[in-house]
């Protein structure tokens, strides 16, 4: 298991970027658009893991609905896991809550799934697996 990702909730997608590329001196990368979340994403690639940022397209976006609870600011951490649905059985049999029992599509079509941050003190962590 590996960090994969942090993806960090923005309000404006091209701004954010903007920032992020002084920052890490890199370029991020095309907008995509990931039509079950109802976001536009960017990363940002770095050695060892990605910087996500997540704009929402629609106010029932779960980025649209985090910004106007929270403002911007880190949404989830996400790690790269070998076999997804294995591993969210696993924890699951520990009763540890998951939003996503069966991985979802996310972006750069890897396979994707959310555990529930009651289990995680308060931190929204997701899984994701290469195709
Ligand atoms: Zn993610």
């Amino acid at each position: 298991m590996n960090l994969a990702h942090i993806g960090i909730a923005v309000k404006s997608l091209d701004a954010s970027a903007a920032v992020f590329e002084k920052i890490f001196d890199t370029k991020a990368s095309e907008k995509e658009f990931v039509e079950e979340q109802k976001v536009n994403v960017r990363k940002i690639h770095l050695d060892n893991c990605d910087i996500e940022l997540l704009e929402g397209t629609d106010p029932e976006s779960p980025i649209s609905k985090f910004i106007e609870k929270k403002g911007e600011g880190i949404h989830h951490v996400s790690f790269g896991v070998n076999d997804i649905q294995g591993s969210l059985d696993r924890i699951k049999n520990y009763g540890i809550k998951l939003i996503n029992e069966t991985p979802g599509t996310g972006a750069d079509d890897m396979l994707v799934a959310f555990l529930h941050p009651k289990s995680t003190g308060g931190v929204l962590m997701e899984f994701t697996e290469h195709k």
